[in-house]
């Protein structure tokens, strides 16, 4: 059987626009990972009259309701006693768990914990009680009638950690199903491209399912299967994900992996190979995507921002005739950039980036979105060409940096960088 999940997240600070309801965001990926439906978020200020109504809507229309907020010692921390009205439970206050909170409150923060940390130690009749290894609250958990009712604390890293430890096992506890996801990273095909591609198949599919996640040019496609037992659900991705992959081509850059950055890093130790990155309007992002990974330092020698064009000049040696004649966005340039930062890194591999990200063309006119990637290599220098169009300029570096990291990819995997 299926189950349908509703996130009320209560505060007043949520409706006041203070903050962003990130606890739901993050809630609502959690379930998605356990196959359990989500059709609903709500929020609720503190106010006890209107989360009971959100209680009473909630209940008949998911069969999981979870909260987050309200849970602290102040008086507008009124989730528990809400919902213990709402669904006719009395609350059991637990010397031990009180024990507890004033243990952790004296020894993180030295002093004496205030009496009304008590009612935290109140906790509704026959539930499965979540520790709060992190804050002070504990959280929640019981069944009335077809109803879960999971409660977790307001703040992100409290409400993260009992997410992990205690709600996802219990919610998986009621199920008999198993849900495995794999995830096909690609890069260079747009969104409504790979739809046509593999609109056919993915209408008629419902077990497994697959799904598209977009950034500009980039898409993740998840294949989702549930099934009796974690083997059973591996043989049922197995061939969709064989078929979305010779569907797709080398486009395909990993699974199940995290970025492209990522995929680099662990084509360059394989090949034992090491790498700089020379950068104009990416301003960096690629270097800093790298060194992002933890132990990189073993193939990522270094990199330099050139971003006037006497830098590209003087530091990596691009010879002036060269950048007067083509423009520092050019194929050349691009050539020269990366064979500069090869020769002064003593990297084998050397990246490049020039572009145009905008708002306004380059002086010599050059488009917006206008790119050129270079990879210098002991074989030969190579280029690719983008033409990204007119995005905004974020979107346009973060794209050109991806296009950048996959012209490596592809070199190092035996393919054309085009
Ligand atoms: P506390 O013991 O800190 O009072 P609590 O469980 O009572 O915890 P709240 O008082 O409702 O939780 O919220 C505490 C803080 O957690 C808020 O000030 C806010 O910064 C953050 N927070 C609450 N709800 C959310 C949410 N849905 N998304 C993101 N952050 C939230
Ligand atoms: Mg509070």
């Amino acid at each position: 059987m299926s189950h349908t999940a509703e996130i009320i997240a209560v505060g007043t600070e949520l409706l006041l626009g203070n903050i962003a309801n990130t606890n739901a965001q993050e809630i609502s990926q959690s379930l998605s990972a356990l196959g359990i439906n989500v059709f609903w978020h709500t929020v609720v200020g503190d106010n006890p009259a209107r989360l009971r109504e959100a209680l009473d809507v909630a209940r008949h229309r998911a069969d999981i309701l979870i909260t987050t907020g309200g849970l602290g010692p102040t008086y507008d921390d009124l989730t528990k006693q809400t919902i213990c009205a709402a669904f006719g439970r009395k609350l059991v206050f637990h010397p031990e768990i009180l024990e507890d909170i004033r243990a952790s409150y004296e020894r993180n923060l030295h002093t004496p914990m205030p009496e009304n940390n008590a009612q935290q130690a109140e906790l509704p009749e026959d539930c499965t009680i979540f520790d709060n290894p992190v804050g002070t609250a504990p959280g929640c958990a019981f069944q009335e009638g077809s109803v879960h009712v999971l409660m977790l604390p307001g703040p992100p890293h409290e409400m993260r950690t009992m997410l992990r430890r205690c709600a996802v096992p219990y919610l998986r506890a009621l199920s008999a199903e198993i849900i495995v996801s794999r995830d096909i990273m690609t890069f260079g095909l747009g969104e409504s491209f790979v739809d046509q591609l593999l609109h056919e198949r993915m209408s008629h599919m419902e077990n497994p399912t697959l799904a598209t996640y977009a950034k500009p040019c980039e898409v993740r496609l998840r294949a989702t299967a549930k099934a009796a037992s974690r083997e059973e659900a591996e043989a049922m991705l197995a061939p969709v994900v064989a078929e979305v992959r010779k569907t797709l081509g080398d486009v395909v850059y990993g699974e199940d992996v995290a970025s492209l950055e990522e995929v680099c890093f662990a084509l360059l130790q394989k090949a034992g190979r090491t790498l700089a990155t020379a950068e104009s309007c990416t301003g960096g992002q690629v270097a800093a995507r790298i060194t992002a990974l933890p132990g990189v330092s073993a193939v990522y020698r270094g990199g330099v921002v050139s971003y006037w064009t006497s830098v590209k000049e003087n530091v990596l040696g691009v010879p002036w005739e060269l950048l007067d004649a083509h423009g520092p966005v050019s194929e050349p340039c691009a050539r020269a950039m990366a064979e500069g930062a090869r020769r002064i890194t003593g990297a084998d591999l050397a990246v490049s980036v020039t572009g145009v990200a905008g708002p306004d063309p380059d002086e010599r006119g050059v488009a917006v979105g206008i790119a050129y990637i270079g990879l210098a290599t002991p074989e030969g220098t190579f280029c690719r060409p983008v033409d990204a169009g007119k995005r905004r300029r974020d979107v346009l570096q973060n794209l050109i940096a991806n296009h950048a990291l996959d012209v490596l990819r592809r070199y190092l995997t035996g393919l054309p960088v085009q």
